[in-house]
């Protein structure tokens, strides 16, 4: 049967304004490479892999007991990794990302999912085997961050394609 399976993660998809923003600076760089769409711009906060999708009701049932609050992300460092994969980051990653990330990866695990064993990296990909040389400074890109959201991830014939199957809100402290 199609779809007994799907390719999870839960990830902030990035607003489209910000990230037709984010792809304009970078199309300027004119690195070589494989570029991110900017549909496809996201920070991952937990990677499950393929499962069944018997277990999606579980998940949604999980991920609405994950409480957090609302932030700033500010993503002001740009980062090539030797493997050429070329993201932005945060120099600061919020208390509240890493809080979100450890709360998500808690009731992952008490689920019976489980989890990439690396530490979790604040990262938004934009280039996969780049080659070019990135200039030194990056401009800053501010990202209200409101909510999260379980995407499932296809193949398609441009690449990885990403259907978000659900968000939940993140609290707003004023
Ligand atoms: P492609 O693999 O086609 O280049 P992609 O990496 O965007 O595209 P996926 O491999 O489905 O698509 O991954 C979805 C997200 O999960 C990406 O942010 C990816 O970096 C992250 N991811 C993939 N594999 C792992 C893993 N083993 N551990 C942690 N994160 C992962
Ligand atoms: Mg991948």
């Amino acid at each position: 049967m199609k779809n007994d399976t799907l390719r999870l993660f839960f990830a902030l998809p990035c607003p489209p304004q910000l990230a037709e923003q984010i792809v304009s600076w970078h199309d300027s760089l004119q690195l070589k490479g494989r570029p991110v769409i900017p549909a496809n711009l996201h920070m991952t906060l937990a990677f499950l892999g393929q499962q069944p999708s018997s277990r999606l009701a579980d998940l949604r049932t999980l991920a609405a007991t994950v409480q957090g609050a609302a932030f700033e992300l500010r993503l002001d460092r740009l980062v090539r990794r030797r493997n050429g994969l070329l993201y932005l980051a945060p120099s600061q990653p919020p208390a509240a990302l890493l809080e979100l990330v450890e709360r998500l990866g808690e009731a992952l695990l008490a689920g019976g999912f489980r989890l990439e064993e690396r530490s979790f990296l604040a990262h938004l990909t934009l280039m996969r085997s780049c080659s070019g040389q990135p200039p030194p400074d990056c401009p800053t890109f501010d990202w209200p961050v409101s909510h999260f959201a379980l995407l499932a991830s296809e193949t398609g014939p441009q690449g990885s394609v990403y259907h978000q199957l659900q968000q939940w809100p993140l609290l707003r402290i004023d």
